[in-house]
């Protein structure tokens, strides 16, 4: 956890002394670890859709596929292009989270209104997987910054639905606690393991890549330094094949309770 340093004093050529210096390097070696860590990750995260992508863009180049078989591969290609920008815009958000500088203006927000924005934003997704989507309760004003909140929130409903099942449901609902105001989203999914509960909001972390929605794997790190930023709460309740609910609390300090 420590390093020591010890400099010989020294008069005329006589040793006289000697000073110590102790630092605790313990928080700086952690974060140099997990800047080594995210650097390596974000490399490899890169060059998958990369090698993805030249590797289909070679076969085209050399004319290779069969004329009926150039929309599949092409759409390959944008798949996998726009899984880098997805990636590229989220690693963006998080350093911006994580320098805590210009990341917008605060201001009074409705819950409901951001919950139901998302929720018309994500209503093809939600048909395309026949997922059904509702919002209920209600809960007073919260301060916070609109993009934050509604990247959370847009996050949160996000995977509620990719990890969910055929014909499940995503429940968002909102209400006025004793400590603040909340909203949860609750999931008719696949659930995460208990083993995995805490290991989810890490960077990249995924419980089972056979699973993964097709995501940059960096949607509950955005949600819990976005709720840090706000100095709001994240809690998961979660049942192996059951589902999952996200609880997000902005404490009294900054809403109109
Ligand atoms: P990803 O882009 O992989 O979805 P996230 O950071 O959003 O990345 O989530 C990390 C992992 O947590 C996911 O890969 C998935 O294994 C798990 N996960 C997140 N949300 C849910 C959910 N609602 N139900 C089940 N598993 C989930």
């Amino acid at each position: 956890c420590c390093r020591l340093f010890a400099n010989p004093v020294e008069q005329n050529g006589t040793l006289t002394g000697a000073v110590l210096i102790i630092m605790d390097v313990t928080e700086q070696e952690r974060r140099e670890a997990l800047r080594r860590e995210f650097a390596a990750n974000v490399s490899h995260e890169l060059k998958t859709p990369l090698t993805s992508i030249l590797g289909t863009a070679e076969i085209l180049r050399d004319g290779l596929v069969r004329p009926e078989d150039v929309t599949h591969f092409a759409g390959n290609i944008h798949r996998e292009a726009r899984r880098l920008i997805d990636l590229v815009n989220d690693i963006i958000r998080l350093s911006r989270l994580d320098e805590g500088g210009a990341v917008g203006q605060w201001e009074s927000i409705s819950l409901r209104q951001v919950a139901q924005s998302v929720m018309e934003q994500l209503r093809p997704a939600a048909e395309q997987k026949k997922v059904a989507m509702a919002l209920e309760g209600d809960c007073g004003l919260v301060r916070g910054v609109p993009q934050i909140v509604e990247e959370i929130i847009y996050n949160l409903c996000d995977n509620a639905i990719a990890y969910n099942r055929e014909g499940g449901s995503v429940i968002l609902t909102l209400s006025q606690v004793e400590g603040g105001q909340r909203l949860s989203v609750a999931d008719t999914g696949i659930g995460i393991p208990r083993e995995a509960q805490n290991r989810v909001f890490e960077r990249f972390y995924r419980v089972d890549k056979s699973h993964s929605s097709g995501g940059t794997g960096l949607g509950l790190s955005i949600v819990k330094h976005g709720a840090a930023y706000l100095g709001a709460r994240v809690e998961l309740v979660s049942e192996l094949g059951k589902g999952s609910s996200f609880t997000l609390t902005f404490p009294c300090g900054n809403t109109d309770c």
